[in-house]
């Protein structure tokens, strides 16, 4: 049975892409395929999920093919979303149960997930096509969410993106794991391996060093705070 779209919360709507985006055709081909094959699964943009009064944004690469592109929720339902969800509930920004599924009764507090790539690609890698295009969305919804000053980019894919978008040149702020930026635009990008299980077994992302990406900018907002109230 085909999945009913409109259960599905979409905090920053008005920034989607149509629900049949085809301005990738090679993702849309893709999304067609799978359609065929999984018609119970979301095979979709899959929207951004969180507050939309967030402080924090987490910009991700793009559907995992078992997760958000099956349920229609971004880093639910696989490896990635395990590590992530547990983070954000170890750090006090959600509330509610993680259970994999879009009806668990997760909520986000004071944080919102966007996708670089809001379409499934084919062994999870976008072209530079597709995720210049995909851009449109991100940078309309990153400008929905006035008081997110603080983004974590998940992965090089993520952190080119939002630099690009933020209108920074990709030499000056190179990626690296925990690296902190400050945009041109004067929002702060703290950058993290992706929290996907190869990099998790590789040993290249342990789930310390990925609580210490969200501690660091736990403490910014802290101190942004502290700055505002000295204003
Ligand atoms: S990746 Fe983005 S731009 Fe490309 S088809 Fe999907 S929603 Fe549209």
């Amino acid at each position: 049975m085909a999945m009913d779209k409109t259960l599905i919360d979409m905090p920053l709507a008005d920034g989607e892409p149509p629900i049949d985006c085809r301005l990738c055709p090679r993702l849309a081909a893709f999304r067609d395929e799978l359609r065929a094959e999984h018609p119970d699964w979301w095979n979709a943009p899959v929207p951004a999920f969180g507050d939309p009064a967030a402080w924090l944004g987490i910009v991700g690469l793009a559907p995992g093919k078992h997760g958000a592109n099956r349920t229609g929720r971004p880093f639910t339902g696989d490896y990635a979303g395990d590590l992530l969800f547990a983070t954000l509930d170890k750090m006090g920004l959600s509330r509610g149960q993680y259970d994999a599924r879009i009806d668990d009764g997760l909520t986000l507090d004071g944080v919102i997930i966007i996708n670089a790539v809001k379409c499934l690609p084919p062994q999870n890698k976008p072209t530079a096509a597709e995720i210049n295009e995909c851009r449109t969305f991100l940078s309309r919804q990153e400008a929905m969410l006035p008081r997110a000053r603080i983004f974590i980019a998940l992965g090089k894919i993520a952190h080119d993106s939002f630099v690009r978008h933020a209108g920074g040149r990709l030499a000056a702020y190179p990626f690296g794991h925990d690296r902190q930026h400050r945009l041109p635009d004067g929002r702060i990008l703290i950058d993290s391996y992706h929290c996907s299980r190869y990099n998790t077994n590789t040993g290249r992302l342990t789930a310390a060093m990925f609580e210490a990406v969200f501690e660091r900018a736990l403490s910014l907002r802290d101190g942004l705070d502290a700055t505002r109230e000295t204003d």
